[in-house]
């Protein structure tokens, strides 16, 4: 039945964006924290078990666990009250985790869902130091992306914030998914990579040129001066920094040509190998769509019914926007 999906639709778009996440996401859990030099001798190839959270081929992480809480629960609407409570199951009764238990948490996320936990407003909830910029809120947010994309731009930003803010409320972590959720719907709307890109980088310029965020553009410069492709790889990093992870992605997701190779060359760029993984392969899964996510990956995927269900629920909610 997946077979059957035309390439381009909306389905193929949502499930090819969510089945992108979570492969990309599976593809570098064995290899979080693997120096890149370890990595050039012996590449990531192909879905592998165990390494480092000793694991079964197709274990998806946090990352994917969340993007799923979010999607599960737009299917009700946008209420941020009910995406945190999902959080706080996930992290408590290992909801929308592969195996009953999640197994992977960052540090700000934690003590932001403990903050949930007492009932601290969800908008306030992240943390806003700036040492509280992790890839945190960037990995989990494109479900986002669909939910929006019909919006006004202002409305697209301000929704990506609120949802960043749950976990990370730095305006930093919030510029960051706020780029990242204008290219998805670039993508999304049929536009071409390069094209998306820099008309992402436009959008968020002029957008972010008001305060409080001003003061961060000079962080996203190497991203909006539209030509991160041109890098040389040594300058990429694949830290669990957001910035390092959305320039990572963009860098990835634009030398390549297909959706294996994109998540190919992020997971085995190493170090927050699971997060790059996600966040590009979100993207590359809405550009190349679920037909060209290789089927034994699909396949082998932790709860892929069960993804593909919430895929199929959530394409009809955001169909009708
Ligand atoms: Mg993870």
């Amino acid at each position: 039945m997946i077979n059957r999906i035309k390439k381009g639709s909306k389905e193929d778009k949502v499930l090819g964006g969510l089945f992108g996440l979570a492969v990309g996401d599976a593809l570098g859990v064995p290899v979080e924290f693997t120096p890149r030099g370890e990595l050039k001798r012996q590449p990531v190839t192909d879905m592998i078990g165990d390494g480092t959270h000793g694991q079964p081929p197709g274990t998806w992480s946090d990352d994917s666990s969340l993007a799923f809480c979010l999607a599960e629960s737009l299917c009700r609407g946008f209420d941020l009250h009910d995406i945190a409570h999902k959080f706080c199951r996930w992290l408590d009764e290992g909801y929308w985790t592969p195996y009953g238990e999640a197994f992977d948490v960052g540090g700000t996320t934690e003590e932001a869902i403990s903050r949930l936990k007492e009932g601290v407003n969800p908008v306030e909830a992240g943390g806003r130091h700036e040492f509280s910029n992790g890839n945190g809120s960037l990995m989990r947010i494109l479900p986002l992306a669909y939910y929006v994309e019909k919006m006004s731009q202002e409305e697209q930003f301000e929704l990506t914030h609120r949802v960043s803010c749950l976990t990370h409320g730095h305006p930093r972590s919030q510029m960051a998914c706020g780029m990242y959720i204008r290219y998805a719907i670039n993508l999304l709307r049929g536009q071409e990579p390069e094209e998306a890109y820099k008309g992402m980088a436009t959008e968020a310029i002029k957008y972010y040129s008001r305060l409080p965020y001003r003061c961060e553009l000079p962080h996203f410069s190497r991203i909006l001066e539209a030509n991160i492709r041109k890098l040389p790889e040594e300058s990429i990093k694949s830290s669990g920094y957001v910035i390092d992870t959305l320039e990572a992605s963009l860098w990835c997701f634009l030398n390549s040509k297909s959706y294996e190779e994109t998540v190919l060359k992020a997971v085995n760029l190493g170090d927050d190998a699971d997060t790059t993984g996600a966040v590009v392969g979100g993207i590359a899964g809405i550009y190349y769509g679920l037909v060209s996510i290789p089927e034994c990956w699909i396949n082998t995927v932790a709860k892929k019914d069960d993804i593909i269900d919430l895929a199929r629920r959530f394409c009809k909610c955001v169909s009708g926007f």
